[in-house]
């Protein structure tokens, strides 16, 4: 085990390869230590489109029965659909078996408590301790956990994002949608209920393929070259693409151009802050300064967290804030339920759209101010992190902020981050400024930086 660290949650949940860096076995051990974190109750379990995924759900089901634990088994479901089930249903808290928008020879285990919310870090914590120690506690015949299934919880999903917008004004709009899928979990849901907002819809990789043949599981602007051009094709007034298990989603405009997180972001905030005025929007110190701007038009206020849903959800619960997103295109809706949700930021998204009655080209140039962004990756060994970061920490004039990595301001409106990663001996570097070519510089200068300092 000495490969873990002792440790099995990363920034997401646990994340493996099945049958290469860890066995089914690890997934009953694992199941375990969550069922004896639990203490009594029924779990619900999901799991995505992955190829392993039924294997692995299997085997955490078995984990949690062995620790007394019962069980009601969700199937193949998106992760938003699983925690708001956990929600609405009662239960003690759930399990997805996800590995979000990992390649696909990767899975994992996400672990949510009874609000379905990912559970706090400290909580990850006991789970790990009980894991290490082995101290999971082991039900004998008479004790020993009932599974039964769940079929209900894609509909109860999409029954409660429905009932968060004004489905007669977004029939009104007559919209024409293009969806694609990527062969992810979605596809079991967010189709209908874009259907059941009254727009014409056309999808694209809709059928679930845990081998991910169409973009593969993670939707980025290079990857969505397919969605643009339907969109341009069929003259639709709008774009949107999902990760492998639901949870983010990246829009593109009418024109066929992908808006990067931020901007989506930025867009549905402006939205639900013109009905919310005074609210709280929380977001990580890695994205852009134009929520700032967006949040000045309706006195609101900007908290920024770490990097990493589990830090958004648990600062929007903690200061009662109405919205959160992320770059990488996860928006939490709190309202609906805090946790990043592809299907609600869709539908939030028609509704905004249908209240500004422009297109979205227009309606994002209007809203949100734009700024230039950059980022790179620079390999550093794991022991000269804290060098790095100290020499990046001496390039600042004035006070580096170090909420998560170090940001420097450089200007009024442009700033660099440069921040380890958890997961690979990386450091990762953004910067956002004025101009294209100004970030880019920024960019390279503190990859300069990093260089020298880890040499
Ligand atoms: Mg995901």
């Amino acid at each position: 085990m000495a490969a873990l660290e002792q440790r099995l949650f990363g920034t997401n949940g646990v994340r493996f390869v099945p049958g290469v860096s860890h066995d089914l076995d690890f997934a009953i051990d694992l199941g375990e230590a969550i069922g004896t974190y639990f203490g009594d109750g029924e779990v619900l379990v999901g799991r995505d489109g992955r190829l392993s995924g039924q294997a692995l759900s299997n085997a955490v089901v078995s984990g949690l029965l062995s620790s007394g634990r019962d069980v009601a088994e969700g199937g193949l479901v998106p992760t938003p659909a699983l925690q708001y089930s956990v929600k609405a249903m009662g239960s003690k808290g759930a399990v997805m078996v996800t590995a979000s928008h990992n390649p696909a020879q990767y899975n994992g285990v996400k672990v949510s408590g009874p609000d379905g919310v990912e559970i706090p870090r400290l909580d990850e914590q006991r789970i790990e301790k009980i894991y290490f120690d082995k101290s999971q506690t082991k039900a004998d015949w008479k004790t020993i956990g009932v599974a039964r299934q769940e079929t209900s919880v894609v509909r109860t999903y999409q029954k409660g994002v429905l009932s968060r917008v004004d489905a007669k004004a977004i029939a009104a709009g007559k919209f024409t949608v293009v969806m694609d899928l990527g062969n992810g979990a979605q596809s079991v849901a967010a189709p209908h209920i874009v259907e059941s907002l009254g727009c014409k819809l056309i999808t694209l990789n809709s059928i679930v393929d845990g081998s991910f043949p169409g973009r593969g599981p993670e939707p980025t602007p290079d990857t969505l070259k397919d969605l643009s051009a339907a969109v341009k094709s069929v003259g639709a007034d709008l774009g949107v693409a999902y990760d492998g298990d639901g949870d983010r989603s990246m829009f593109c405009d009418e024109n066929g151009r992908v808006m990067w997180g931020d901007q989506s972001g930025c867009l549905v905030a402006d939205f639900v802050l013109e009905k919310n005025p005074g609210g709280t929007v929380v977001t990580s110190v890695a994205s852009s300064q134009a929520i700032e701007a967006v949040a000045k038009k309706h006195g609101a206020k900007v908290l920024r967290t770490k990097v990493g849903a589990v830090e958004l959800a648990r600062t929007i619960l903690e200061r009662n804030a109405i919205f959160g997103f992320e770059e990488n295109g996860g928006c939490i809706y709190q309202p609906h339920i805090a946790v990043r949700d592809g299907g609600m930021t869709t539908a939030l998204m028609l509704e905004c759209l249908a209240g500004k009655g422009m297109s979205l080209s227009k309606a994002l140039s209007f809203a949100v101010p734009k700024y230039f962004q950059a980022k790179s990756k620079v390999e550093v060994n794991r022991k000269k992190v804290e060098a790095v970061m100290r020499a990046v920490e001496r390039e600042a004039k004035g006070e580096a902020e170090r909420v998560d990595g170090v940001k420097i301001w450089t200007g009024e409106h442009s700033w660099v981050l440069v921040r380890p990663s958890g997961t690979e001996p990386i450091v990762r570097i953004f910067s956002e400024a004025e101009t294209q070519e100004a970030a880019e510089q920024l960019v390279k200068k503190f990859a300069r930086v990093a260089r020298l300092a880890s040499g």
